[in-house]
């Protein structure tokens, strides 16, 4: 994976862009530890400035910045900014009326330095036009003051969910809080799914919380993307705080997911052996809904129906082979920590 170059001389004469650049790049465990007592990481490579480059900037991904999004407000953070909760759904018509339709949440960028969710989510942005509850960056502040990975308080607000502080770690608070809101209104929603980005491994694929073939409906289908892998899927319940579990354990929606999309390429389909780009995740997202919506139909018609209903749904019949917690070769959640992933 190669690092990102912005040439603000380039961009003054029109050709404002992110491209990749360096060689020799090497990522590797250095001899520095943390509180934890794991190492940390450190990245090196060469890069040549063009000639005449007055100033440049330089990105570990395709940036996506708070500005970029629009307003309607969930809560304010730590630093008094807004963290945004964006409703779309179809206009009012007596064949469906607003309160008779299902919910889907979605939320991105907890984690600040992973922008692989925000390009998905604005994916799913441009395209939607259905019923989901979009957080699309529920770490505002780490954003904006350039964290990596927590929030202003030092927390990583992916470890919080079981007890969030409203004054700590408010985005999740209510974030938590609005879900189980739905919850007592009988509109539990259909599923919840939380956007990351993965430095390791390659492609996109899901973290869910058990094998049940409700849960891995929506994994099946996804697999006919050319990003995604399905082989690279867990089902396993994870630490008792990330989003994922305690929206599956203590908001009782079983397709609680957590959709990693790779930092560095793909190793599979017609991406295999290229780089990500800002259009591949975009292409996601707009995968991810047209897939929500044939999972609402797998849903509503029902699971023993779906054998003659064509190709995307043949997946739904097919016993592929899933990355379980019985299986011998799934990664463990200290493997992952341990390269922070999720
Ligand atoms: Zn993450």
């Amino acid at each position: 994976m190669q690092p990102l170059m912005f040439s603000v001389d380039e961009a003054r004469v029109g050709n404002p862009h992110w491209r990749r650049i360096g060689s020799n790049i090497m990522y590797f465990s250095n001899n520095i530890r943390n509180k934890g007592n794991k190492n940390y990481y450190t990245m090196s490579f060469d890069v040549t400035f063009p000639r005449d480059t007055t100033l440049v900037y330089m990105a570990y991904h395709f940036p996506y910045t708070y500005t970029r999004l629009k307003r309607q407000t969930l809560c304010q953070t730590l630093l008094n900014n807004k963290v945004d909760l964006v409703t779309i759904t179809a206009a009012e018509n007596y064949s469906k009326p607003i309160t008779s339709r299902e919910y889907i949440v979605i939320s991105a960028r907890v984690h600040p330095g992973e922008t692989n969710s925000s390009w998905i989510m604005k994916g799913i942005l441009d395209f939607l036009v259905s019923d989901h509850k979009l957080v699309p960056m529920l770490n505002p502040d780490g954003c904006i003051i350039g964290n990596h990975r927590t929030n202003m308080a030092k927390f990583d607000l992916n470890r919080q969910w079981e007890m969030p502080n409203p004054n700590m770690s408010p985005s999740i608070y209510y974030l938590k809080g609005f879900i189980a809101s739905l919850n007592a209104k009988g509109k539990t929603p259909m599923c919840y799914i939380d956007l990351h980005g993965h430095s390791l491994k390659k492609n996109a694929f899901i973290f869910g919380c058990d094998g049940t073939a409700d849960v891995l409906a929506l994994p099946r289908l996804l697999n006919r993307l050319p990003m995604f892998s399905l082989m690279n899927c867990r089902f396993q319940l994870s630490r008792e705080t990330c989003a994922r579990t305690v929206v599956y354990r203590r908001l009782g929606i079983p397709r609680s997911y957590t959709l990693e999309s790779t930092y560095n390429g793909c190793n599979q389909g017609k991406h295999n052996g290229l780089q990500i780009t800002e259009n591949d995740l975009c292409q996601l997202g707009v995968g991810l809904v047209a897939t929500i919506k044939l999972l609402k139909d797998y849903i509503a018609i029902g699971k023993g129906a779906f054998g003659g209903l064509g190709a995307p749904y043949q997946a739904l019949t097919e016993q592929k082979q899933e990355r379980g917690a019985d299986s011998d070769n799934s990664v463990s959640e200290e493997e992952s920590e341990a390269s922070f992933e999720i």
